[in-house]
């Protein structure tokens, strides 16, 4: 099966599966478990922070990072169609009593600084407190404009609110920009990333930020249930993952950009604009060809996800024939 639902389904690479099964272990409740620390020590390293913690998923790092920025009753600014407020069950609002105050993205992916402004609430008891700003990197495969994020932080800081960063797919914004990833994180308060989507590790999120941050996240962790006993077993491949496996994202990047070339010339599938950046491919040909384009690459053992468009993602258990394969069997299917 070629699987281009997401870079979720990939598979730990051989090192880190070597790595998993020699990992020294202990207890990372009680603080002793050797491999999440040093992965926690790395992560906060390469993004520039002083401490990070390690956490089972994306959504759990991202819902501590708003429990642990905001109390009950304040509110957080974000993307209507950011995984943040979209894609997490609501859980800031449903656990923490947080508000989400979404606003639409530009087509770059990025949030106007007009629109934040004027969706920060004054000071006066009508009004949930506006505590947080929450940005996505990569959005929709989009890495942001670097300018874009001293100017949201500028904005952030004068009007005193804290800057997250939902970074699931940072490095991929850093592989396509060319430049280390610090030059990104450098702006924020905190970063959730996602070991487990082009990084290949099987389950894992680090969230970073300052000593004190990361301290109180602790104790979100333990209440949201992440506190993992011998985790070291994981946190070995997240390692691997940080140290091997930012370089190789180019390879994706690059059959993104070879899928969406072949895929260009049919015109059924609308794609006008060359928006690819990084591992991910859109596809706009309405909700009823899409599911027949399904069903019929499903019969060549190729897996996508169909909705009212078709995202192709791109990651280590796709090669380039694969990606020859693929737009071979989109050829055929609109030729008939
Ligand atoms: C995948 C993803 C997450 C959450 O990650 P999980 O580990 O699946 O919970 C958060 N934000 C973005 C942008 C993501 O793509």
């Amino acid at each position: 099966m070629i699987d281009l639902r997401s870079d979720t389904v990939t598979t730990p690479t051989p090192a880190m599966r070597k790595a998993m099964k020699d990992a020294k272990v202990g207890d990372d409740v009680y603080g002793d478990d050797p491999t999440v620390n040093e992965l926690e020590s790395l992560a906060a390293e390469k993004l520039g922070f002083e401490s990070a913690l390690f956490a089972p998923s994306g959504t759990q790092t991202n819902l501590i990072a708003l429990l642990t920025h905001c109390q009950r009753g304040d509110e957080y600014i974000v993307g209507q169609q950011a995984h943040t407020y979209k894609y997490e069950g609501g859980g800031a609002a449903v656990l923490g009593s947080i508000q989400p105050q979404p606003i639409d993205a530009r087509a770059d992916g990025t949030l106007a600084l007009e629109s934040i402004e004027a969706a920060i609430k004054p000071d006066d008891s009508h009004f949930a407190r506006t505590r947080l700003l929450a940005i996505e990197n990569t959005f929709s495969g989009r890495a942001l404009p670097m300018d874009y994020l001293p100017a949201a932080r500028e904005l952030a800081d004068s009007k005193g609110l804290l800057l997250h960063l939902d970074g699931a797919r940072v490095f991929n914004a850093a592989v396509f920009h060319g430049i280390d990833v610090r030059k990104i994180s450098a702006q924020f308060d905190s970063i959730s990333v996602c070991l487990s989507k082009g990084l290949c590790a099987p389950v894992g999120s680090v969230l970073c930020g300052s000593a004190d941050f990361i301290h109180e996240a602790r104790r979100w962790r333990k209440m949201l249930g992440g506190g993992m006993r011998q985790a070291g077993y994981i946190a070995a491949a997240g390692i691997v993952a940080l140290n091997e496996n930012v370089d190789r994202l180019q390879f994706d990047h690059d059959h993104a950009r070879a899928l969406f070339e072949g895929l260009r010339d049919i015109d059924e599938l609308h794609m006008t604009d060359d928006s690819v950046q990084t591992n991910m491919v859109f596809l706009h040909c309405g909700k009823r060809v899409a599911t027949e384009l399904a069903a019929y690459l499903k019969s060549k053992k190729i897996t996508i996800s169909a909705g009212d468009s078709i995202r192709l993602v791109l990651h280590k258990d796709v090669d380039i024939d694969d990606v020859i394969k693929v737009t071979g069997e989109c050829k055929k299917f609109f030729s008939k």
